[in-house]
């Protein structure tokens, strides 16, 4: 029998009033169970950050917390993001290992006792992976999986249907705590610690209650945050159809000076109109890829802080 850890389930609550009380008491169960089977600690922790929830969610965390002295609470000074919140509580909480899953449970808490095997097995980092997708939209489905190919394609490493239910070891976190970047995309930052890692595949229910915090404008702009700090690829591109573009143009040119030579020009409004509109275009569309990255570079030179504590129950 392996020696009991210390445990910490990080999770980030953005206006969760509906399917936390619920999610509570389903992890306090978790709790009780892992620590009769001697696997965690008596002061292994379940750390919930209230990312500037607006509605009941803090309130509902500080009576777990009376209730429960296990139960701890961060509050951030307003909304900074999923992928903030989960850094408030992962650099702000002592413990062994740390698990992160989200506040609807919508990933499978049965999988945390098979990652802390791993953890034993000598894992520092254990990704929770969905073998499934079927529980998603048609919609986010396709997404996902285009999305995925597109990173795969443009050079970024990543574990394929995994998002941030994990496990990550004191050392881990402590690795991960030397990347600097402001554009959080865990991730992708995750493989970059490297060491040794696993996977334990889970399927992933439907949302219990509340609604999604990612609606469609935040998974854009998320991936495309993705993108830009983690690949150079489609700058390089850029650069790619720049040189073929320029090599047609060149043709195209000795083309038409043969053709007026010859004196075989003629008025040629549709063939000058695509060609106007079709490079306006590219350029346009080019000069907006160039600048997803200049706003990325924006963001960091400001060095702001990822988020803001405003208290903590502890
Ligand atoms: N979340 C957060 N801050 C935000 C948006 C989301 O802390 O600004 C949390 C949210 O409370 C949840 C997790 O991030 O615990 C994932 O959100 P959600 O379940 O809505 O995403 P989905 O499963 O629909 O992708
Ligand atoms: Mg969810």
């Amino acid at each position: 029998m392996k020696k009991a850890v210390k445990l910490a389930i990080i999770i980030p609550c953005y206006n969760e009033e509906e399917v936390l009380p619920s999610s509570i008491k389903k992890l306090s169960k978790l709790y009780a169970d892992l620590q009769k089977q001697d696997i965690i600690t008596a002061n292994s922790e379940i750390v919930f950050i209230n990312d500037g929830s607006k509605d009941k969610t803090w309130q509902i965390i500080e009576n777990a917390h009376k209730k429960a002295s296990y139960i701890k609470g961060i509050c951030l000074s307003r909304n900074f993001g999923h992928q903030e919140a989960l850094l408030a509580g992962l650099y702000n909480t002592d413990a062994e290992i740390y698990i992160t899953i989200d506040a609807d449970l919508q990933d499978d808490i049965n999988a945390v006792k098979p990652m802390i095997k791993k953890y034993h097995e000598g894992c520092e980092i254990v990704y929770g992976v969905r073998n499934k997708r079927d529980t998603d939209s048609i919609f986010k489905r396709s997404s996902a999986v285009l999305f995925y190919k597109l990173m795969k394609l443009l050079g970024v490493e990543l574990v394929a249907n995994h998002a941030d239910f994990r496990l990550l070891s004191r050392r881990a976190v402590e690795a991960m705590s030397s990347f600097k970047e402001k554009n959080l995309f865990l991730r992708a930052i995750v493989p970059l610690v490297g060491f040794k890692s696993d996977c334990v595949y889970y399927e992933r229910q439907k949302r219990e209650a509340g609604c999604t915090k990612y609606p469609l404008r935040k998974m854009i702009l998320f991936a495309l945050r993705g993108i830009s700090s983690f690949s150079a690829m489609p700058l390089h591109l850029i650069t790619l159809s720049g040189a073929v573009i320029s090599t047609l143009s060149f043709l195209l040119m000795i083309w038409t000076v043969y053709g007026y030579c010859t004196g075989s020009t003629i008025i040629g409004w549709a063939s000058l109109m695509s060609a106007i509109t079709f490079f306006s275009g590219i350029t346009i569309l080019f000069m907006g890829i160039i600048g997803e990255y200049v706003a990325s570079i924006f963001v960091e030179v400001k060095n702001r802080p990822t988020y803001i504590i405003e208290k903590k129950l502890d």
